[in-house]
């Protein structure tokens, strides 16, 4: 194994040495993160079928593709993006300059999990490098085949003076958290995220975390049907139900329910034919464990529609579960895999109170044509976003993502990467002249009741 404490030294000596400051130099690195990119999409698509058995399209748009859009734009962004801000000034700071600087921490940590493997940990690490810091990645060792592709490339393009790859599982992570980093980016489970933070909290190292959580979806029956299941069943088999933002379990009334799983079951015959297993588009469940722990959720459970799965190939049919309790497993965790719970309630009301007696979701999703429900439901509740009418496609916004309470804490994309990798400095230019000093000569001793009018 390397050595953590060599690794995060070496990358220190590059930060302060001030190598990651210029501009110029930044802009270089990403465009070889470009080039990374545009070399080897073959080879990331080959990984990502590997690991998960990512079918092509899921692959290019929500993975290669997804990086190289997300690049050009930080590429074609950044000059303007480091320039200092300059905030609005108040009466006592005419004379004055106020800027607020783009400064990079120094070291920083991007912790990477397996569902989207190679996505995940490089957006991150180029919106570090655009905001001129070192940076540690730490690819998930789950997705092997992503990791090792990662591994082997970033040392072929990147200066390894300033970002190195580490590689490891939950020993060898559990030592690199004991190093001190100037900021730690990490994604996966909250549970892990516990561990991150505390590990990070010894330096007071500032964090985002980006976590899971039951994302709720709520269809009521304003909506058009066939589209909004077509739009849900999508983003719950979206790489075998393995995505964070994935819609987690459905609320609506008995009668919409009914008609879901009616309308549904013939969508997921329409995506992927009377037998899913064959369906090149379905991807695979990523670990024994991970499948092992999806059919224990089924377990005590009628699907409704699919509950097929092998074994021997991590395939879990796409299932809708109806005879669901609230208190049942498969509602106290987060599901992550192709199974749809459906709660009932009588009305939006009941919804909003259901969605508050759980934790603060990444995501909650509103189906529906009625506008004054929609708006219930995004003012009384709490989530890290909201989606009206799709499940997904936000994140193809370049807004923030990120969760709140126990889905995460932070946000990145576009900008708001660069933003959560540079501290904001501010600094006030004072002038030293006979006007500003007459102007605030006021605040010194001796005082009295008339400085204090001023
Ligand atoms: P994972 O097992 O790949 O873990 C993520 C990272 O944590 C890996 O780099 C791993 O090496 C490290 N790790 C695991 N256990 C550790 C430990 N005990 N100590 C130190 N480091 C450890 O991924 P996961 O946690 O199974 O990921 C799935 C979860 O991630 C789901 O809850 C999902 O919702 C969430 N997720 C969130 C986002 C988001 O953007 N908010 C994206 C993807 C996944």
């Amino acid at each position: 194994m390397v050595n953590p404490s060599e690794m995060v030294q070496t990358l220190r000596n590059s930060f302060n040495s001030g190598k990651t400051k210029p501009v110029e130099y930044r802009l270089k690195q990403l465009k070889a993160l470009l080039r990374l990119y545009e070399e080897n999409t073959n080879e990331m698509l080959q990984a990502l079928a590997t690991d998960l058995h990512k079918s092509k399209q899921e692959a290019v748009t929500m993975e290669t593709q997804y990086l190289i859009n997300d690049l050009k734009n930080t590429i074609s962004n950044l000059k303007n993006w480091v320039k200092p801000e300059r905030p609005p000034k108040e009466f006592v700071n005419l004379l004055d300059s106020l800027y607020v600087y783009n400064d990079p921490y120094g070291v920083v940590l991007v912790m990477g999990a397996w569902n989207y493997p190679i996505q995940l940990t490089l957006l991150p690490v180029a919106g570090a490098i655009a905001a001129g810091n070192c940076v540690v990645i730490k690819p998930s060792e789950i997705a092997v085949a992503s990791a090792k592709f990662i591994a082997e490339k970033i040392p072929k393009y990147l200066d390894s003076d300033c970002y190195q790859v580490f590689e490891g599982g939950i020993p060898e992570t559990t030592q690199l958290l004991r190093e001190k980093f100037d900021y730690i980016f990490y994604t996966g489970s909250t549970s892990v995220g516990q561990i991150v933070h505390a590990a990070a909290n010894k330096n007071l190292t500032p964090v985002t975390l980006e976590l899971g959580g039951k994302s709720p979806v709520y269809l009521d029956k304003t909506a058009n049907l066939k589209v909004a299941t077509k739009r849900i069943i999508w983003g719950k088999c979206v790489n075998a139900g393995q995505t964070c933002v994935a819609p987690d379990y459905l609320i609506c009334t008995k009668d919409v329910r009914d008609k879901f799983v009616e309308c549904a079951g013939q969508v997921l015959r329409d995506f992927y034919g009377d037998d899913p297993k064959q369906s090149p588009d379905l991807g695979r469940i990523v670990s024994d464990r991970q499948f092992q722990r999806l059919v224990g959720l089924l377990q005590n459970h009628k699907p409704a529609v699919g509950g097929r799965f092998d074994a021997a190939e991590r395939y879990m049919e796409p299932t809708i579960l109806t005879d669901v309790k609230r208190d049942d497993k498969v509602m106290q965790e987060e599901v992550f895999g192709p199974i749809l719970p459906i709660v009932t309630v009588n009305d939006a009301y009941e919804a909003v109170k259901f969605i508050n007696s759980r934790e603060k979701p990444l995501v909650s999703y509103i189906f529906s044509n009625n506008k004054k429900d929609v708006q219930l439901l995004i003012d009384n509740t709490s989530s890290g976003g909201v989606l009206v009418n799709d499940t997904i496609m936000h994140m193809a916004t370049d807004m923030p993502f990120g969760g709140v309470g126990l889905s995460g804490m932070g946000s990145y994309h576009a900008k708001y990467t660069f933003d959560t990798f540079s501290h904001k400095k501010s600094c006030l230019y004072k002038d030293l002249g006979f006007i500003g000093e007459t102007l605030g000569s006021a605040r010194y001793p001796p005082y009295s009741e008339g400085k204090l009018k001023l």
